[in-house]
C-alpha cells in the first residue's frame, strides 16, 4: 500500500501512532470490521492532535476500510475529505495517495470520466517521485478508467508499461489481479483474462497468499470460468469463495452476480434465484452500476416465472438508474461532482497564480453548472446536520449550532512585550454524527459553499464574545479574541452589523476584536470584498493577515489594507530554524511588517527552539502548541493565569523583557 510512513513522519514524528496505523492496515486483510473500527479511533486520537497530515492519513485509512467492507459511498465520502485536506497540506505523497483514492472511488462509483483527471494528477505528482512500484499501481488504475471511457488502446499501453515498471513481488501480484478484472469487466475479453489469471498462478503459491487476497484471486478465478463458459469449474471455485467472502465484499458481490446471470443462461433459474436473494441481503454495493446489472437480472427471473409487470417495473427502475439523465442516477452522479467540487474549491484557495485560479473557477463554474442542469440542490452541511439530528431549523438560533455538534476551541497566544497571554483564537471544531470529530480544513469550504458560513460563522462571534466577556484580565490588560473569517462573510455589510449588535450585546469595546483573513484571500484585490472589510474597519475591529507568507505575500495589497497584524504561516516559522539565511529572510520579512506598523505574530510554533527563533526576530506574539493547544473555554484558565516569570523561564530568558539583539540567537543556528 502506498500509504507512505516516510510522509505521516513530518511534524508529529510518533513512532506509537505510526505503528498502529501499520498495524490497522494489516488487519484490514483478514478483519475488516474490525479494522475499521480501529481506524475510526485511530482517527479520533490524531484529530485531537489537530495535525492535518495525521488527520489525513486517518481520512484514507477509514475509507480503505470502508472500502474493504464494500461501502463504496463512505469510501467517496472519506477520501474526499482525505483530498480536500490534504490540498492543505504542503505534502505532495499525500495528496497523490489522497487523489489516487478518491479517483478508485470515484471510479468504481461508475464515473471513471471524473476519475481520469485525478488519476493523469496523481501520475504527476508520482513522476516528480520515481517510484516505479508506486507509478506501476497508478498507470494500471489510470488504465483501468480509460478502458471504461472506451479508449482501449491507451488503456492497454498504459498497462502494458504498468507491468514492465513493477518491481515489488506483492505489487506485481496485485497488478496482475487488477489487469484480470479489467479484461472481465463487461465480458469483453475472456481470453487475456484467462491470460493474465494464468500469469498470475505461474507467480505464486494462492495457498499462501493474504486471505484478501486470496479472495480476490477466487473472485476473479470464478468469474474468468463463468466467461470462457466452464460452469463446473465456476461451481467449484465459487465454493472455494464463499467462506472468504467477507474478505473482500465488493468483489464478492460482482462475481455472485455474475454467477447467477451465468446460471441463469443457462436454464438454472433456482441457483440464479438463490444468489439474487443473497445478494439483496447483503445491501452492498447497490448504488452503482452493479445495482443496474442486478435490477436486470431480478427482471430476467421474473419474466421466467411469468410475473411480466413486476419484469417490466424491474426494467423500468434498471434504465431509470442506468440513463444519465434520471432520478438516482442524477443523485449519484451529484455527489461525485460535488466531491470533486470541494476538491477544487480546496485547490482553487492554494491556487499559487491567477491563470490556475481562473482555470479552476472555470472548472468550478463548469460542474456547478451540472449540477444545476440535473435541478440537484448544492446541498447543505448544515441541513445535513439538522437532518441527522432531527432539528427543525428556524431561521438564525444561536443554540442550535451547539446542538448539532458545533463546538468553539480558543488556542491562546503570547505577547512578547509584557510575556503573557494577550488573546486567543476561536477555532471552529465540528463532531459529524457519522465522521466523528471533524477539524474546519474538512467542512468549511462546504459551509462556504452553500452560503451556511454566514450564520455559523455568526453563531462563533457569539459564543467568543460570551466567553471573552467572562474571561479574567491578566496585568489588567482586557484580552482580545481573534476570529478567523471567510471572504463571503466580507460580500456585504451584514456581517459588521450583526458583530456590532453582539459586541453591543455583551459589552466588548471593538477594538478587543480581530478579524483574521487568509492571506490567499485578502492580498489578491480582485476578491476581497471591500464593502464588509470596510464595514467592520469602521467600527473599530482589528484585522489580520492569516498564514501570512505561505505564498500570495504581495506588499502593495498589504499596504492598501491596513490591517493591524500579520499572522505569519508555520512554514516561514519552520524555515527561520534551518540555517542562518533563512533566520534572516524571515527576519527582514518581520522587519518589514513591524516596520508598516503591523504587529507580527508566530504562528504554529512547537518548540522551544523555534519560539527563542521567533522572540529573537523581534515577533510581537506567538500561538502554536509549544504556548497552548486549542482547547475547550473551561480548559484555558490555567494558561491565561500564567505569569511573565514562569513564560521568561520556559523561554529560558534572563530577564523577561522584548529582546534586544537576535546576535546570541544567531550564534547557536
Ligand atoms: P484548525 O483548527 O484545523 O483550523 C484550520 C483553519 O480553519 C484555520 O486556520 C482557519 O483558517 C479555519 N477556521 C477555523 N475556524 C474557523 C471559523 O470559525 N471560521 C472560518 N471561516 N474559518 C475557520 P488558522 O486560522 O491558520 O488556524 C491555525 C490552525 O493551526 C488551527 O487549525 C490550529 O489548530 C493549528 N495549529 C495551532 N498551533 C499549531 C501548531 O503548533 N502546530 C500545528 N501543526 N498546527 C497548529
Ligand atoms: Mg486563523
Ligand atoms: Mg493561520
Amino acid at each position: 500500500m502506498f500509504l507512505s510512513v516516510s510522509t505521516a513522519a513530518g511534524p508529529f514524528d510518533n513512532k506509537e501512532l505510526l505503528a498502529a496505523l501499520s498495524d490497522i492496515t494489516r488487519l484490514r486483510d483478514n478483519s475488516p470490521a474490525q479494522a475499521y473500527e480501529e481506524a475510526c479511533a485511530w482517527l479520533t486520537q490524531v484529530r485531537s492532535l489537530g495535525d492535518s497530515t495525521l488527520v489525513a492519513f486517518g481520512l484514507l485509512t477509514v475509507g480503505r476500510c470502508a472500502q474493504a467492507l464494500g461501502r463504496i459511498d463512505e469510501w467517496l465520502d472519506w477520501s474526499g475529505l482525505a483530498a480536500a485536506l490534504a490540498e492543505q497540506t504542503d505534502d505532495p505523497d499525500l495528496l497523490r495517495d489522497a487523489l489516487i483514492e478518491l479517483a478508485s472511488a470515484t471510479s468504481h462509483m461508475g464515473f471513471p470520466g471524473e476519475a481520469l483527471p485525478l488519476f493523469e494528477r496523481a501520475l504527476v505528482l508520482a513522476t516528480d517521485n520515481h517510484d516505479p512500484d508506486l507509478l506501476a499501481h497508478l498507470k494500471t488504475k489510470t488504465a483501468s478508467a480509460l478502458a471504461l471511457l472506451g479508449r482501449l488502446e491507451d488503456a492497454q499501453t498504459l498497462h502494458l508499461d504498468a507491468i514492465e515498471l513493477v518491481r515489488d513481488p506483492n505489487l506485481a501480484l496485485r497488478l496482475r489481479l487488477v489487469v484480470v478484472g479489467f479484461h472481465c469487466d463487461d465480458m469483453l475479453r475472456p481470453e487475456e483474462a484467462e491470460y493474465h489469471l494464468k500469469a498470475f498462478e505461474r507467480m505464486t503459491a494462492i495457498p499462501s497468499l493474504s486471505p484478501r487476497l486470496q479472495a480476490w484471486y477466487l473472485c476473479l478465478q470464478t468469474v474468468v470460468h463463468a466467461i470462457n463458459g466452464r460452469p463446473q469449474a465456476m461451481l467449484d471455485s465459487e465454493a472455494a469463495l464463499r467462506p472468504m467472502a467477507a474478505y473482500n465484499m465488493n468483489f464478492y458481490c460482482w462475481t455472485l452476480r455474475i454467477v447467477a446471470d451465468t446460471l441463469l443462461s443457462m436454464g438454472d433459474a433456482n441457483g440464479a434465484r438463490t444468489r439474487v436473494n443473497e445478494l439483496l441481503q447483503i445491501d452492498l454495493v447497490l448504488e452503482s452500476v452493479e445495482r443496474v446489472r442486478l435490477l436486470l437480472l431480478r427482471a430476467k427471473l421474473a419474466q421466467r416465472d411469468n410475473q411480466s409487470a413486476e419484469a417490466s417495473e424491474l426494467t423500468k427502475q434498471a434504465y431509470a438508474l442506468a440513463r444519465p439523465s434520471a432520478g438516482t442516477q442524477d443523485k449519484l452522479e451529484a455527489k461525485v461532482i460535488l466531491t470533486m467540487l470541494q476538491n477544487l474549491e480546496s485547490r482553487l484557495q492554494l491556487a499559487r497564480s491567477q491563470v490556475e485560479a481562473r482555470q479552476l473557477r472555470l472548472e468550478i463554474a463548469k460542474r456547478e453548472a451540472l449540477l444545476q442542469d440535473r435541478e440537484v440542490p448544492i446541498p447543505s452541511l448544515l441541513k445535513e446536520l439538522y437532518v441527522l439530528h432531527a432539528q427543525q431549523r428556524s431561521g438564525f438560533q444561536v443554540a442550535d449550532m451547539a446542538e448539532i455538534g458545533f463546538h468553539v476551541a480558543y488556542q491562546p497566544y503570547l505577547g512578547l512585550q509584557d510575556l503573557r497571554v494577550v488573546g486567543c483564537e476561536a477555532l471552529l471544531r465540528l463532531h459529524h454524527p457519522r465522521h466523528g470529530a471533524m477539524l474546519p480544513g474538512e467542512f468549511i469550504h462546504r459551509l462556504e459553499r452553500a452560503g451556511d458560513i454566514m450564520d455559523v460563522g455568526l453563531w462563533v462571534v457569539q459564543q467568543g464574545c460570551q466567553h471573552l466577556a467572562q474571561w479574567p484580565s491578566p496585568g489588567g490588560v482586557p484580552l482580545t479574541l481573534a476570529i478567523n473569517v471567510s471572504a463571503t462573510q466580507l460580500e456585504s455589510s451584514e456581517f459588521a452589523h450583526k458583530v456590532a449588535e453582539l459586541l453591543d450585546r455583551y459589552g466588548i469595546a471593538p477594538g478587543r476584536l480581530e478579524l483574521e483573513i487568509n492571506e490567499s484571500f485578502a492580498l489578491r484585490e480582485s476578491e476581497t470584498p471591500q464593502a464588509g472589510l470596510h464595514a467592520l474597519q469602521s467600527l473599530g475591529v482589528k484585522l489580520s493577515i492569516d498564514d501570512f507568507g505561505a505564498g500570495h505575500c504581495n506588499f502593495a495589497r498589504l499596504i492598501e489594507l491596513d490591517s493591524d497584524k500579520v499572522k505569519l504561516d508555520r512554514s516561514l516559522v519552520r524555515k527561520a530554524e534551518q540555517s542562518q539565511r533563512e533566520f534572516r529572510g524571515v527576519q527582514s520579512l518581520v522587519r518589514t511588517c513591524l516596520d508598516m506598523g503591523m504587529a507580527v505574530c508566530a504562528e504554529g510554533v512547537e518548540t522551544l527552539g523555534q519560539a527563542r527563533a521567533m522572540h529573537a526576530i523581534g515577533c510581537s506574539a506567538l500561538q502554536g502548541y509549544w504556548v497552548g493547544r486549542p482547547e475547550s473555554p473551561q480548559h484555558i484558565a490555567a494558561v491565561l493565569a500564567r505569569p511573565a516569570q514562569v513564560w521568561a523561564a520556559l523561554l529560558e530568558l534572563d530577564t523577561p523583557t522584548k529582546p534586544s539583539a537576535d546576535r546570541d540567537h544567531l550564534q547557536t543556528l
